[in-house]
Formats: C-alpha cells, sequence, structure tokens
C-alpha cells in the first residue's frame, strides 16, 4: 500500500500548491521512491476541457486523452513521468458517477447524499492509483480554498482517509499565505491560524505547513505558528517567492519539507535526494550564453496561463541550447498583412499558437506568411499549422479561397476539413481527436533530424484536420507532408523545403517537454532561431562596415 499525501490550502488562491506538490513529489522521487500526484478540482464541469482558456488557463492533455488541469503538466514536467485520466478528478465526474449508480438502482432504494455517497466516490478516487501498486508515495492536490462551500466534501473525505489509513500512512500538507503589511513592515500570521482553524473545526489537524511569504520568517515567528497551529516547529516550511519555478525543489529541501514528510509518514530517509541533472538544467537555464527573441503569436496573450506548456517548453529548449528565450506576446487580432513586417522584424523565431474559432485568424495568416517569405524560423501548432498550409495555398498554389472549414464553412477549398469521424459528433465535452497517437517522420528531413528517429507519438486535441483532397497537390509543393499518422494516413507534419527552419505540427509536441527531456522540436526550433540571431547579427554588421 502506498503512503498518501494530501495537499491543501488556505488563506487564497494562486498559492501554487501544484509547484510545491511538484517539488515535494521530486524530492521524494530524488530519495528513489516511486511518486505520482492527482489533482482534485472542485468546480461542477466534468473536465476542463470545455473552459475557456481565460477562465482556467490552459487545457493539459494526458497520452490516454484525458482534458485535465494544468497543473498535471507541472507534474509532468517536474517528475518526467506520464500521468492519465486517473490523475485527474472533478466534482462534476463524481457527481456523474453517483448519478449514474443511482440511475442503476445500485442505492438500492437509499437516499443518495453528500454524505456518505459523493464522499464515498472521492475516496475510491483517492485510492485509485494507489491500487496499481506501482507507487510508494501518492500526492493528492485539493483544487481551491478550504472554507469554500465546494471543496467541504473533499476535506471530510480526507478527514476519514487519514483516520481509517492512520497517520503514519496518510498526512496533511495544508499551504497558506503570511502577508507582509508594509504599512506596519510586518509579517501577520492570523491569516494562517485562521486557515488552520478551519480544517480543525472539520477534524483535520495539519501535519506539515508550508507558508507562502515574500520575506523570510523568523525563527520566532515560525515557532508561533507552530504554537498556534498544533504543528511541530520542523513542520512549518517557509515557501519565499522563487526566481524560477524550477528553484523551488531546491527552497524545499533546504527547508527541509522531504526530511520531515518522511519521518511524519515513517519512511527511511535512504540516500539524499540526488538533483544533479536537475541542477545542470538550472545551471544552463541561469547562464545562457546568448539570448534569442521569440514571438508568439495567438488570441488568448493576455493570460500567460493560457500557453503554460508552450511557455515552459521555451525555458526548456532554451536551457538545452544554453540560451536566453526573451518571448513577447503578439495578438494575433492586431497583426495585418500591412503592419506584420513592423510588428514580426526583430524576432529570430516566430510561434502560432493553437486555438479555436475565428478570433485573429488574419493575423495569425500574416505570420506565417511574413516567416515564410523572411526566412524566419516557424514553429505552428495545431491550429497555427493548418493556418500555415491555408496561407500557403492562397499565396503559392494559387488558391485564393482556400481556408479552414473551421473558420470559413462554406469556401470552395477547403483544405482544412472536419474529420470524418467528428462529422456526426454534436457533444462538445471530450469528442476531439485526443491524446497520443503514432507518427511515421520522413527520413532525412528536419523533423527527423530533430527527433532522431521515424516513429514518434505525440499528443493531440483538435477536430479538423489537413483535407486528404489536395494531397497530391501539397507533394508536389515545397511545402511537404513529412509526418504522416500509420493508421489512418492523416498529415501531421508540413515541413517548408528551402527555408532554414519551417515546420507545422498537428499534434502539441508541448505537453510532452519536460525538464530532464526537452521537447525537440523546441530544442530545434531555438537552435534556428540562435543561427538566424547569429546571421542577423553579421549582416548588421556588414552593413555598418560599409557605409
Ligand atoms: N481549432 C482547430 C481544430 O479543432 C485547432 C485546434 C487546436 O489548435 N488545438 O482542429
Amino acid at each position: 500500500m502506498a503512503k498518501h499525501i494530501f495537499v491543501t490550502g488556505g488563506v487564497t488562491s494562486s498559492l501554487g500548491k501544484g509547484i510545491i506538490s511538484a517539488s515535494l513529489a521530486k524530492l521524494l522521487q530524488a530519495r528513489g521512491y516511486s511518486v505520482t500526484i492527482q489533482k482534485f478540482d472542485p468546480y461542477i464541469n466534468v473536465d476542463p476541457g470545455t473552459l475557456n482558456p481565460y477562465e482556467h488557463g490552459e487545457c493539459f492533455v494526458t497520452d490516454d486523452g484525458a482534458e485535465t488541469d494544468l497543473d498535471l503538466g507541472h507534474y509532468e514536467r517536474y517528475l518526467d513521468i506520464s500521468t492519465s485520466q486517473a490523475n485527474n478528478v472533478t466534482t462534476g465526474r463524481v457527481y456523474q458517477t453517483v448519478i449514474n449508480k443511482e440511475r442503476e438502482g445500485a442505492y438500492l432504494g437509499k437516499t443518495v447524499q453528500v454524505i456518505p455517497h459523493i464522499t464515498d466516490e472521492i475516496k475510491r478516487r483517492m485510492l485509485l492509483l494507489d491500487q496499481s501498486g506501482k507507487y510508494d508515495i501518492v500526492i493528492t492536490e485539493i483544487g481551491g480554498t478550504v472554507g469554500d462551500i465546494e471543496s467541504l466534501p473533499y476535506v471530510e473525505a480526507i478527514r476519514q482517509l487519514t483516520w481509517e489509513l492512520g497517520e503514519e500512512n496518510a498526512i496533511v500538507c495544508h499551504l497558506t499565505l503570511v502577508p507582509y503589511l508594509s504599512a506596519a513592515k510586518e509579517l501577520k500570521t492570523k491569516p494562517t491560524q485562521h486557515s488552520v482553524k478551519i480544517l480543525q473545526e472539520w477534524g483535520i489537524n495539519p501535519d506539515i505547513l508550508v507558508c507562502r511569504t515574500e520575506h523570510s520568517l523568523p525563527q520566532e515567528m515560525k515557532e508561533k505558528i507552530a504554537r498556534f497551529c498544533n504543528v511541530r516547529k520542523e513542520a512549518v516550511i517557509e515557501s519565499m517567492d522563487a526566481e524560477t519555478i524550477y528553484d523551488v525543489p531546491l527552497l524545499m529541501k533546504k527547508e527541509g519539507l522531504d526530511r520531515i514528510t518522511l519521518q511524519k509518514l515513517k519512511l527511511e530517509e535512504n540516500e539524499e535526494p540526488s538533483l544533479e541533472l536537475w541542477n545542470d538544467f538550472l545551471t544552463k537555464f541561469k547562464n545562457p550564453k546568448t539570448t534569442v527573441k521569440v514571438g508568439l503569436v495567438g488570441k488568448y496573450v493576455e493570460l500567460q496561463d493560457a500557453y503554460k506548456s508552450i511557455l515552459e517548453s521555451f525555458i526548456h529548449a532554451g536551457a538545452a541550447n544554453e540560451c536566453a528565450v526573451d518571448l513577447e506576446s503578439v495578438h494575433s487580432s492586431e497583426l495585418t498583412p500591412e503592419n506584420a513586417t513592423k510588428n514580426l522584424k526583430h524576432f529570430d523565431a516566430i510561434l502560432v499558437a493553437p486555438g479555436f474559432g475565428e478570433r485573429g485568424i488574419d493575423g495569425k495568416i500574416a505570420a506565417c506568411q511574413y516567416a515564410r517569405e523572411n526566412n524566419v524560423p516557424f514553429l505552428g501548432i495545431c491550429l497555427g499549422m493548418q493556418i500555415s498550409v491555408v496561407e500557403f495555398f492562397r499565396n503559392e498554389l494559387n488558391y485564393p479561397n482556400a481556408h479552414s472549414s473551421e473558420i470559413n464553412p462554406s469556401t470552395d477549398t477547403p483544405v482544412i476539413n472536419l474529420m470524418e469521424e467528428q462529422k456526426a459528433i454534436t457533444k462538445k465535452g471530450g469528442t476531439m481527436r485526443l491524446g497520443a497517437y503514432d507518427c511515421i517522420l520522413t527520413e532525412g528531413t528536419k523533423v527527423h533530424s530533430a527527433y532522431q528517429k521515424s516513429k514518434i507519438s505525440e499528443r493531440h486535441r483538435h477536430r479538423y484536420e489537413f483535407n486528404n483532397t489536395y494531397l497530391k497537390e501539397l507533394e508536389k509543393s515545397a511545402l511537404k507532408p513529412v509526418g504522416i499518422n500509420p493508421d489512418n494516413g492523416l498529415v501531421e507534419v508540413v515541413e517548408l523545403e528551402g527555408h532554414p527552419w519551417y515546420v507545422g505540427v498537428q499534434y502539441h509536441p508541448e505537453y510532452k517537454s519536460t525538464v530532464l527531456n526537452p521537447a525537440p522540436l523546441f530544442v530545434d526550433l531555438i537552435k534556428a532561431a540562435k543561427k538566424h540571431n547569429e546571421t542577423t547579427k553579421d549582416k548588421i554588421i556588414g552593413e555598418a562596415l560599409q557605409r
């Protein structure tokens, strides 16, 4: 049986529970334990697939095709493991199961209630990953803030489980905020005390407190928190704002979060965590030898979390190239063919982002055309790939009306079309082409050289695809189809001949990028950007010398 760590949050949301959970998991993993993390979200949506990215940030997709919370992305990036549907549960999913069982008559005439039926279903799911026998430790992060009405069934489920499993097998780690009042020049512990009281009212005494703070906590303050919150002094962990989220495991190690966790769970402290590869990454990330400027063209650019995995992939790929990636967002709806040069000319690479719907499409077309015609390294992801195909058919292959039927359903040249199996689907949730699919890459291409192999597997999330009616036309052109799904012949990758690096992919390479295994396409995009940067510098120097 695995040991369980429940991570709750108090005072406010956005304290970074996901990063703390992933950092603790990393330290335990680095000590030789097999660890996984799951996230329980208290909202009623069955999954975040139907949520607008402005509401909840990016929707992360797993190999098995689950549309999940973006925290699962952090878990994968830190731990280098792949998660699945079982790692993300929402209240909607819990209720759906209970209501379906009720309709099947499984409750034998009983009144179906939050306690015990909903809490039992939560408990069943909390123990599910444990049953695989693969893990020594399962970390369960609860979304939201304790005290919220929606979190209550989860808090009750944790109370029951910790009681049932015993204190050596299940502990609670509570994340709180210690705010600094600048007028009084003081750190304040009261919000922490109050949020621990809420947990205690529901019968839970946290074992560990992780206190988010902008200023270091003096020893007396830790003691005060320990005394008033009924935890051991060593179990009050300071979590200062970090320069990068990838520093957090090291900061937590310094504070002894892994040590106190192992002591509480009566697990061997065995060897010190080995974090050499992690440290190598941090050294490269913090000591870049060059900088490249990359433009991210998309429509959700106001909210950083909407493109979380893409941003993190650039960090991994930058470090792999010992190069800082200065990422600048460009709002696609503000981009036009007329202003493209002015807005894009300072970039060493351009990425056209995934997305849905019409807004900003013309700006994305302009970005593809600019990168193509000006030899700027380019990566188009999902909608970005589809738009690169539309742009090429319009401007190079003489199909002025070429479009995706998602954007213009009545176009006479639907080069991007709804997938056959999508045509009968009317429901929105979980119905796209989702998850990992194989793809065969053509040898001798830039994508093949990035992956260093012919058969790859990447994750998908889309309804539209390249329309194979136009395949012959594409094959004859310079925009070559160089990655094909072996089972159904769908075009997954296009690559432009005679361009330094111009690639469009129907899949999402960003979902599989981790600290220790950066996504190959991002690594090579940055490599190409470095080259672009050097050539541009040489050109400027050359021109200056001539003057
Ligand atoms: N909207 C496009 C489709 O459904 C692209 C999706 C995406 O970029 N994830 O095919």
